[in-house]
């Protein structure tokens, strides 16, 4: 065969392989629908996802997976198809809901859009084509706020992966988003109780501590860039008013472009808390809750090839002014530091913005199942652009250790 035959060849093989991923993934969309549905139903927090593992892992088990449960962590997952040979395609999952407003960050179509593209890519596999690859599904639990990942990538599990990806829902169609790192720490403040009415003079009020702190962080956020966000909940601030709070709590997560300006951004916060505790004379205590998170660093290359295939599917892409100002963390960020990574946003049909309850409703609509579907054949498409074309996964490779390097 010719060269042009031969790029004529692998043209039309991969036009055959995307079309059994699309038609594949359109005849499961009645079962992927219900994977959503019901994870959207069952809203569990941080590392208690049980019913989401059981489910996720028994749909992959039934469809042929060999499925490890509970690895590294209780309510992760890694489930395998096709031969270990080839490249080795990551594909996550997340399933993780918030506490009050259930699953407002659409994690249950986190979750459809990985499973969905998992099957459309074991149908390739099935199809006997000319390339090899093995897949590999991730389950990757407490994104919010836990970082499941960070915490499975101490495990080594993604040592192995040559390429990951996902695909988050929100009201905006950004491929390449400016996701911050990001860091969580919990501030104690103790000081003495006393009768309020009686002797408060007795006391030492943490409350107080805990107030000034809050205020100081406040006065602080003038002086931060506009990318720099601080915020906290009181997860302790006493009992009752008649006793002086001996002990108040705050929950800070400091979040900036790089992990460098995140750790003295949270240099700053330390001294907003130690200034609190030296003018009400608490004791003062702050302590990490979990591990950093690193800015997402999108591969170029697997993302351009995202765009084109999302493109084929009618799917059109914001402008900048949106990727400037919708930006969040993810432990996501962590992966995409050591393996080559996408984790583009994708438009459901919503006005609200994630972590609200209208958002919820959003992700549990029949609106957006197809914008769910159509993600979901974007990753599994990619995924073939990269394993059939020659070359294309040095490339990637490549792309992504000079992205280490800037
Ligand atoms: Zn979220
Ligand atoms: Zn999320």
């Amino acid at each position: 065969m010719g060269e042009i035959d031969c790029i004529y060849f692998r043209v039309k093989m991969k036009e055959k392989l995307k079309q059994i991923i699309c038609d594949t993934i359109d005849s499961k969309k009645v079962e992927l629908n219900n994977i959503s549905q019901e994870i959207l139903k069952n809203p569990e927090l941080n590392f208690k996802e049980f019913k989401a593992h059981a489910l996720l892992t028994s749909y992959l088990e039934k469809e042929g997976f060999e499925v490890s449960k509970s690895t590294p962590l209780e309510t992760s997952f890694i489930a395998r198809y096709g031969k270990k040979e080839g490249i080795k395609v990551g594909v996550i999952c997340e399933y993780d809901a918030l506490p009050g407003v259930g699953h407002a960050c659409g994690h249950n179509l986190i979750a459809e859009a990985g499973i969905g593209a998992a099957l459309g890519l074991k149908a390739v596999i099935d199809s006997k084509p000319g390339c090899n690859f093995h897949l590999i599904v991730y389950g990757t639990p407490a994104e919010e706020g836990g970082g499941g990942k960070c915490l499975m990538i101490e495990k080594g599990v993604f040592d192995e992966a040559d390429i990951c990806m996902m695909s988050h829902p929100a009201p905006y169609e950004i491929p390449n988003p400016i996701w911050l790192a990001s860091s969580q720490y919990r501030i104690v403040f103790t000081g003495k109780t006393a009768h309020a009415a009686a002797a408060p003079w007795e006391g030492i009020n943490a409350l107080d501590a805990a107030v000034a702190c809050y205020n100081n962080v406040s006065m602080l956020r003038q002086q931060m860039k506009p990318t720099n966000r601080i915020h906290c909940t009181i997860v302790d601030g006493g009992e009752r008013p008649n006793i002086i709070p001996e002990r108040a709590e705050l929950f800070y997560f400091v979040r900036a472009q790089t992990d460098k300006e995140v750790a003295s951004m949270v240099e700053r916060l330390r001294a907003c808390a130690e200034g609190a505790a030296q003018a009400t004379g608490c004791t003062m205590d702050m302590k990490q809750s979990a591990p950093s998170w690193s800015a997402v660093n999108t591969n170029q290359v697997m993302i351009d090839l995202y765009i084109e295939n999302a493109k084929s599917l009618g799917v059109s892409f914001e402008d900048d002014h949106a990727r400037e100002t919708f930006q969040a963390a993810t432990d996501m960020g962590n992966v995409s530091v050591v393996k080559p990574s996408i984790h583009p946003y994708y438009k459901i049909q919503t006005e609200e913005i994630n972590h609200n309850h209208g958002f919820t409703k959003a992700a549990g609509s029949a609106e957006s199942q197809l914008p769910t579907l159509n993600t979901a054949k974007s990753m599994a498409m990619t995924v073939i652009d990269i394993v059939c074309e020659e070359g294309l996964l040095q490339k990637v490779q490549k792309g992504f250790k000079e992205s280490l390097l800037s």
